[in-house]
């Protein structure tokens, strides 16, 4: 069984029995036999479909918005803003995506050519997490539908209700029956649906520890994975930034979701000019973030997705604390609900089994760097290297932060946020392929060479 559990209140919300090895199965065949019809589609259908999904999701946005807020607890307007750039997601691939399904022709020495197309590959397997519980979805599912491909979620076990509201938007949106399917189903039933040959691929977006799981499963299958995992992103701040901006900037990425976001900066790393400047700063203004009731607009920052969530990031402070690490805020709330405040952790040890550690909490680590080098050799201690921020007018160290950062992702003078054109992802432990933009679409489709005389 299930649980949706609203971490505002700890009360059980409602309970979801997992699919039995049947129902799995017949839902693969329906995959099937889906994907070979909708994969011959003329491209017009497959925009009209995800027109109609942006219309559907837009008309249902309240109460879209309002599970998310129940299941996971982000604000409501954070919440309504996720809707929204999924309708964004939606209309960018039916406007934009027909072009970047246009093959080429490439002219061969020994006389002839070689066209390629891009054709679609089947059913895709998704593995979501629940801390952007429709966003993470869509970035799969609107380039799943213009490529011809089919579509089926194994989402987080605790948004289960969002998962089948986003079912029941398919039905609205008049979607055949099998093209996207939700699985609630448990992570132990995962490893056979990716062996089974009725599908095609699997991406997933979770933690290490998951993305290990699943790799190695689509390994031994031979299945292409993308992986979009965890990190502890830098943000880097030069003396030559507009400080203010920094700041505000950095309190925004570390606390937004309650801190658990991928890819916001995780670690505050500040040239030692401007270090004292920068904590002062940024410890007021953290102080100041509101925790509370997530429906409030005037809240921050809601509860964490669980007490499970919390106690894990108390312990990670608890660790770091031993470490010799010292705590400003960062407090458990008392009452009921997985509350905490913002905090910050300075004098953390350079070490990177402890920096390296992806904190899912509004906790920012900040560190001292002497100079670009040094700055640019902490942010790249870590095993992960999902995005980074970097605040510099300097065009030369702007240059070297492009070229030096491990990262899949680079945002300068401002935090980094994702965008249906753009590419997503990571290098290092962060993962491997891209997901939105072109690149997403093309990551699960089959490039065919056609060779002609
Ligand atoms: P998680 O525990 O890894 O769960 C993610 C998904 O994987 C869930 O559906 C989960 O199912 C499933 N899962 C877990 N272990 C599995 C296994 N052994 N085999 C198959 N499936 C498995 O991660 P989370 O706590 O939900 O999300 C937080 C993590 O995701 C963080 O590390 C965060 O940085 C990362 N993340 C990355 C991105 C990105 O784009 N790079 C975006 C968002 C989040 P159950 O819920 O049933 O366990």
């Amino acid at each position: 069984m299930m649980k949706s559990i609203n971490p505002a209140t700890g009360e059980e919300i409602a309970t979801h029995e997992p699919l039995t090895p049947a129902q799995i199965d017949a839902a693969l065949d329906r995959a099937t036999a889906t994907s070979a019809t909708w994969r011959t589609t003329p491209i017009a259908e497959r925009t009209a479909l995800l027109i109609a999904l942006a219309d559907a999701y837009h008309a249902h946005r309240d109460r879209l918005a309002r599970m998310a807020t129940l299941e996971m607890g982000k604000t409501l307007k954070s919440a309504l803003a996720e809707i929204d750039k999924c309708v964004a997601a939606f209309r960018h691939y039916a406007q934009a995506g027909p072009a970047m399904l246009d093959g080429g022709s490439i002219p061969l020495a020994a006389g002839g050519k070689a066209d390629y197309v891009w054709l679609p590959i089947g059913p895709v397997l998704a593995v979501m997490p629940w801390n952007f519980p429709y966003w993470q979805v869509v970035r799969f599912l609107a380039p799943c539908i213009l490529a011809g491909n089919v579509g089926l979620l194994k989402h987080a076990s605790n948004v289960q209700g969002v998962a089948a509201l986003m079912q029941e938007m398919m039905g609205v949106a008049g979607a055949p029956e099998g093209l996207f399917q939700n699985l609630p189903i448990r992570s132990d039933a995962v490893a056979a649906i990716i062996a089974d040959d009725r599908v095609a691929a699997v991406t997933l977006t979770g933690s290490e520890g998951a993305g290990r799981a699943v790799a190695e499963q689509a390994g031994r299958a031979l299945k292409k994975v993308v992986l979009e995992l965890g990190g502890a992103d830098p943000f880097i701040v030069m003396p030559s930034a507009d400080l203010d901006a920094a700041v505000k900037q950095a309190v925004t990425a570390r606390v937004q979701n309650s801190g658990q976001s991928c890819i916001c900066g995780k670690r505050m790393i500040v040239h030692a000019d401007i270090y004292d400047a920068f904590l002062d700063r940024f410890s007021a203004a953290m102080a100041a973030v509101k925790a509370g009731d997530p429906f409030d607009p005037a809240t921050d920052m809601g509860p964490l997705s669980s007490e499970e969530q919390r106690r894990t990031v108390q312990e990670q402070i608890w660790k770091m604390q031993a470490a010799g690490a010292t705590l400003i805020g960062g407090e458990a709330l008392p009452g009921p609900g997985a509350y905490m405040t913002a905090g910050i952790l300075t004098d953390v040890p350079t070490d990177p089994a402890l920096m390296g550690e992806e904190i899912f909490g509004p906790i920012a680590m900040l560190f001292k760097a002497a100079d670009i080098d040094d700055a640019i050799a902490i942010a790249n201690t870590i095993p992960f290297g999902l995005g980074s921020s970097v605040w510099t007018t300097d065009e030369a160290e702007e240059a070297r932060f492009v070229r030096d950062v491990q990262a899949g992702m680079t945002a300068v003078n401002q935090m980094l946020a994702s965008a249906p054109e753009a590419p997503f992802g990571g290098v290092k432990r962060s993962g491997h392929g891209r997901e939105l933009g072109p690149f997403g679409l093309h990551e699960f489709m089959n490039l065919k060479s056609v060779y002609r005389a």
